[in-house]
């Protein structure tokens, strides 16, 4: 198999590690703990950009962290006890702003990750907020829809005092979607006194669009993607129109990239998930794949293109290669197999230090997940702001919006990488640290 072509874009710089602030805060350093891996990213870009050093031991830790166990009547009549988190890592920028997962394994340490990158990803792209996490250790796949529900409510209930429209302003994540966040809203609602009720939509967004969700919410994250690979691809000699891509993930963000790249003229050539991987070198049709995942809970058995082993779905030679499933999935052995000339992340975090490092010793560009999947709380910001002044806006303003966001955030990483000769990946980091740098310089720290 062929080396991944070098797009020449991939720089030198390999900054100093963060060793002194994590012996500061006393933070014993596990190479495989999500967490430690962000922080030391955000660390070193930190260093980069020159944060004093009271901004970066702001950074490294979380704001709030609040752990929860609340119990949930069963269909069967028993009652589970289930623990939920909602980390704050910062709100410098504006209001804590973040997800809410349900997964099996959810645990605190990979919660406060994500609340980290979220506060990166909202500074990158300049919407005004800071960043949050939150979860509940569950399988929604296992629950049905009563239950899903109880499990909604008790959560809400159960951090109602933590959160709030200006306050922390949670949203969808893996396993949570906009039928999720209309119990989220309604729970907290029936929580305020009778006259504040109307003003309590803003609580939470991703909301379905017949009741306070905007246009374009659902397909946001992807559609955002999609805006960053139209502003970067022609800098690596890519015709959108023509390329190729595979997929890992067929959910929320990967079937709409499919969808969305499929509709400008790219094609998919092979998707995974976790029922297993398919391959069509004719071209997989994302619509009809939709179709059947709906139906069938997965990939597998899609009769329009061939099963193949998981080694086979990586090796099959792509221009971008997207995993838009779930953290830490390319490891080196994976990354070893990746044939690709882009590795667009619309997951966050997907690869491992390791798998990174491999990524980029063979010269695939990377394009990081603070840039690639931003385009979901960007339109969360966009829900917010119409929540609050009751004007609604249209798909094509939203779209239009997002464009703008998007290619302003992806033009702000490649200057970064200007400035400071580092890759992709720490440039965004940069981007988004230089304006919490400057912001904590203006506001300075109470008292
Ligand atoms: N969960 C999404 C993310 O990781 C969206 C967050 C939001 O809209 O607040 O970016």
């Amino acid at each position: 198999m062929a080396d991944a072509v070098a797009t020449g874009m991939t720089p030198a710089t390999s900054p100093r590690l963060p060793d002194a602030v994590f012996k500061e805060l006393e933070i014993v350093r596990d190479p495989t703990n999500l967490f430690h891996q962000t922080i030391e990213q955000v660390l070193m870009a930190s260093q980069i950009v020159g944060l004093r050093h009271h901004q970066q031991i702001i950074l490294a830790q979380p704001a709030n962290e609040i752990m929860v166990h609340f119990p949930v009547l069963m269909d069967d009549g028993h009652h589970d006890l289930f623990k939920g988190y909602r980390v704050q890592h910062n709100n410098a920028l504006g209001p804590y702003k973040g997800g809410i997962r349900y997964h099996p394994d959810v645990q605190l340490d990979d919660i406060k990750a994500l609340a980290v990158l979220m506060t990166m990803k909202c500074s990158l792209v300049r919407v005004p907020f800071g960043g949050s996490k939150g979860g509940v250790k569950c399988d929604p796949r296992t629950l049905s829809n009563n239950e899903l529900m109880r499990v909604t409510r008790r959560f809400v209930s159960a951090i109602s005092n933590q959160i709030g429209p200006d306050y922390d302003i949670p949203a969808p994540d893996v396993g949570t979607n906009a039928r999720i966040m209309a119990w989220f809203a309604d729970t907290y609602a029936q929580m305020q006194p009778e006259r504040d009720r109307q003003d309590t939509l803003r609580i939470v967004t991703g909301k379905p669009v017949e009741w306070g969700g905007s246009q374009g919410r659902e397909k946001a994250t992807g559609q955002g993607l999609v805006y960053i690979l139209k502003e970067m691809l022609p800098d690596m000699g890519i015709d959108i129109s023509r390329m190729t891509f595979s997929l890992i993930g067929f959910g929320n963000v990967g079937s709409w990239t499919g969808r969305l790249l499929a509709a400008l003229g790219a094609k998919m050539l092979a998707v995974a998930d976790h029922t297993g991987a398919i391959h069509n070198d004719g071209g997989i049709d994302p619509e009809l794949l939709a179709e059947h995942v709906i139906e069938a809970g997965g990939v597998n058995d899609f009769t329009e293109a061939e099963a193949v082993t998981t080694e086979q779905f990586y090796g099959i030679p792509v221009d971008v290669f997207i995993p838009a499933a779930l953290e830490q999935m390319i490891t080196e052995d994976k990354a070893r197999l990746i044939n690709a000339k882009v590795f667009a992340e619309g997951a966050n975090a997907p690869s491992t230090p390791g798998g990174d490092a491999i990524l980029t010793q063979r010269g695939v560009e990377i394009l990081p997940a603070i840039l690639c999947n931003a385009g979901g709380v960007t339109v969360s910001y966009f829900e917010w702001v119409q929540n609050k002044s009751s004007v609604y806006w249209t798909a094509e303003e939203v779209d239009e919006r997002l464009n703008t966001h998007m290619v302003q955030a992806a033009r702000r990483a490649k200057a970064a990488r200007k400035k400071y000769d580092v890759d992709m990946r720490t440039a965004s980091f940069c981007a988004a640290l230089e304006q919490i740098g400057d912001v904590y310089n203006l506001r300075g720290v109470f008292p």
